[in-house]
């Protein structure tokens, strides 16, 4: 299978395929650089077609890592792991142990986490062969009230760099998707007083943000034509996409998904019609900026991970004042900041 000529291969420092054949445990774990620290990235359970997409998948995603823990300026480099199978039948304690013992061996060049299919309880089974875990139960908690805030933040630098103030007074957000991260968004925004447009495929969760802070609420599909100020995605990926851009009439786009351009070209094309766009991996960093705080030195506070998220107005700040000034897209000025602060140091 080919690794070192994959499109997405790029220079990672180690990629550990791994098996355990009592419990069946096919993984990889990809550890992209630990020039900043050791590499730090969740572990995602997934149903591949082939082999050749779980290496795609695990070389794209811990490069990721690398790039957003580095803007997010925290002491971590980046990796990610992917546990081959389908979550609803190969789950067993069995499993997550061995994938633990091989996390083990890594001896602390990574750190797996959860994702996509992987819960909390997961993660305890692995500790229980491994320390090299992070975002256990009773340690940092629950990372989405930070990720909520940072958005929020986010949104508040888009506004100002665009409109030149902060007030949120009269402004219309539509927030596609009203999960554990856009509850906590709609929140702020509430508070901050913006009018809310809501969609969500669960309509508990659509009944909940109309209830608790006077959310309108749209139709799935919507939610792109809205005359508002803001497009906030906070569900799926992709969701910038041909077929959408046409119809965006929002000026910013800034939310909690991830990968929320379906190519890098789309980046381009909606600098091109004067959307201001908050890089997804920037704007979102606020969950594992509050896992950092439980390797802190100085121990977990709320205090310190909060004041860390708050930095998230000024990073995205300057890559909106940089992609003014160069005519470049803010997801790759903000690619261009990852590597000078991988190249350079913290
Ligand atoms: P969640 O699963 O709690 O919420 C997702 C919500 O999106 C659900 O309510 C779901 O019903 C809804 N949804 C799914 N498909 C939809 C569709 N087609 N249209 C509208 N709504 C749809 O997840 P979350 O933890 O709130 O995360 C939301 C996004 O933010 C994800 O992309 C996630 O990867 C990203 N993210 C989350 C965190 C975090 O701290 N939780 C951190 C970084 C990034």
């Amino acid at each position: 299978m080919a690794v070192f000529n994959q499109v997405e291969f790029d220079n990672h420092e180690q990629v550990v395929f791994c098996s355990d054949k009592e419990s069946g445990l096919k993984a990889i774990i990809a550890v992209h650089s630990t020039k900043l620290g050791p590499a730090v990235g969740g572990c995602r359970m997934w149903d591949y077609a082939k082999d050749e997409d779980a290496v795609y998948d695990v070389l794209r995603l811990s490069k990721g890592m690398t790039y957003k823990n580095a803007v997010a300026r925290l002491p971590f480099g980046g990796g990610k792991s992917v546990i081959i199978g389908n979550a609803k039948e190969i789950k067993s304690e069995q499993l997550f142990r061995a994938f633990g013992r091989q996390l083990e061996r890594l001896n602390g060049s990574y750190y797996s986490a959860e994702d996509v299919n992987i819960t909390c309880a997961d993660v305890a089974l692995m500790n229980k062969e491994t320390n090299y875990v992070l975002g256990l139960e009773g340690k940092s908690g629950n990372p989405s009230p930070f990720t909520a805030y940072g958005t929020f933040l986010g949104i508040k630098a888009a506004l100002q760099h665009q409109r030149g103030h902060q007030d949120f007074s009269g402004i219309k957000v539509a927030v596609q998707g009203l999960g554990a991260v856009a509850y906590g968004l709609c929140q702020h925004l509430a508070d901050a007083g913006a009018k809310l447009f809501v969609t969500d495929i669960n309509q508990v969760a659509i009944d909940r943000v109309v209830n608790d802070f006077g959310a309108t609420a749209v139709g799935i599909d919507d939610i792109y034509d809205l005359d508002v100020d803001v497009y906030a995605p906070c569900a799926l990926g992709a969701t910038i996409n041909d077929d959408t851009i046409p119809r965006i009439r929002a000026t910013i786009i800034a939310g909690c998904a991830n990968n929320q351009l379906a190519q890098s070209r789309h980046g381009e094309i909606i600098r091109e019609k004067g959307i201001l766009y908050a890089p997804d991996y920037v704007i979102n960093a606020g969950g594992i900026i509050n896992v950092y705080y439980e390797t802190a030195p100085e121990g977990y506070t709320v205090e310190a991970s909060n004041k860390h998220v708050e930095g998230i107005f000024n990073t995205l700040t300057e890559i909106f004042s940089r992609s003014e000034k160069d005519q470049k897209s803010t997801h790759l000025i903000a690619d261009e900041l990852a590597q000078e602060i991988i190249q350079n140091g913290l």
